[in-house]
């Protein structure tokens, strides 16, 4: 089941993640906008790094630089890079755990981090002040050196406090913290990218089987409407004059009789892809509901070759019946009523 998110302001229930892992909601208490993610931690790397070392003698400054790739129940990866300030690594995590992220911004487009929940562990992690993401600091810091630079214009500021303001702000941008979220391309040296490779290939089987079985449907459909048509036409032949209309009612006859044939084998293919798609269905679930990603497996290969087998009959089954249908005969009769 999706976890709940919690607000990072207020730490009151947001209610739950939507079914493919994305959230957004406003906090009815504290009015803040909220958005997010969860998923499974697919790839975790922490590391502590020295940020201003000028010399032995002087106090150090680190920080801890975070990656977390996540696999959302909707099948995205994606990538969250974000450091803290000191070398305590404050949002434990381990591959497999699931993890909810909440920031502001839109869907896909983070400008300030504001919570990591790691559901497994039941630890949140809220940083003292949302961490910027690293486009939305430069829009910042972009806008503070412009107006430095204008007001150096106007009010004719010594050039050595515009420099040393410069500084400033650079040495700023390399102490704070920032975040950024991307959807990176999957790889195929990691076995749960791989994984997730062959999920979102099995989706796509089922959504080409899904629009397959719509359109064979409606040729069904069609070709139903035709028997009746050549029946009525042939009852009326009949009534009029059996002896005299025989080698027409004969030829109706015989295109009735392929037409059914074909409904037959048309429907045995709609139930075979419907099977199929269902199969499709309880791989999904079933890599959704496993603990850790596990390797692409022989079942999977297995219904994808179904797949293939299905479709390989579709194609038979469809150049036959453009033979039936490019005989002169049928084709005369189909274009005559
Ligand atoms: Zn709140």
């Amino acid at each position: 089941m999706n976890p709940i998110a919690s607000c990072p302001g207020c730490a009151r229930s947001l209610g739950r993640f939507e079914a493919d892992g994305r959230f957004r909601a406003t906090c009815f208490n504290c009015r803040l906008k909220v958005e997010g993610f969860w998923g499974r931690l697919s790839h975790w790397h922490s590391k502590g790094e020295p940020l201003l070392y000028l010399h032995p003698q002087l106090p150090k400054l680190f920080r801890r630089r975070y990656e977390f790739r996540i696999a959302t129940p909707g099948r995205e990866l994606k990538l969250l890079k974000f450091t803290t300030p000191g070398l305590v690594d404050q949002v434990p995590a381990r591959p497999g755990d699931r993890i909810g992220i909440l920031y502001s911004g839109s869907a896909d487009h983070l400008e300030k981090l504001m919570a990591i929940q790691n559901y497994s562990l039941g630890q949140t992690f809220r940083p003292s002040a949302a961490i910027p993401s690293t486009a939305h600091l430069w829009k910042v810091r972009g806008g503070m050196s412009a107006a430095l630079g204008i007001s150096a214009l106007i009010g004719g500021v010594n050039l050595g406090i515009i420099t040393a303001a410069a500084v400033a702000i650079s040495l700023l941008s390399r102490i704070d913290s920032a975040a950024e979220l991307s959807s990176p391309p999957l790889r195929r040296d990691r076995p749960d990218e791989v994984r997730l490779m062959a999920e979102l290939k099995l989706v796509q089987q089922k959504a080409d089987l899904q629009y397959h079985s719509e359109v064979l449907k409606q040729e069904i459909q069609e070709h139903r409407e035709l028997i009746k048509r050549f029946q009525t036409l042939r009852s009326k032949m009949m009534a009029h004059n059996a002896s005299l209309y025989a080698p027409r009612v004969s030829r109706l006859e015989g295109a009735i009789q392929l037409l059914k044939q074909r409904i037959n084998h048309t429907q045995q293919l709609i139930e075979g892809y419907q099977q199929t798609t269902q199969m499709l269905d309880i791989e999904l679930e079933a890599a959704s509901l496993a603990d850790r990603l596990p390797n692409a497996d022989d079942f999977t290969r297995q219904v994808l070759k179904r797949v293939e087998e299905l479709r390989a009959i579709e194609a038979e089954q469809q150049a036959a019946w453009q033979r039936v249908q490019s005989r002169s005969d049928f084709y005369r009769l189909v274009q005559g009523t």
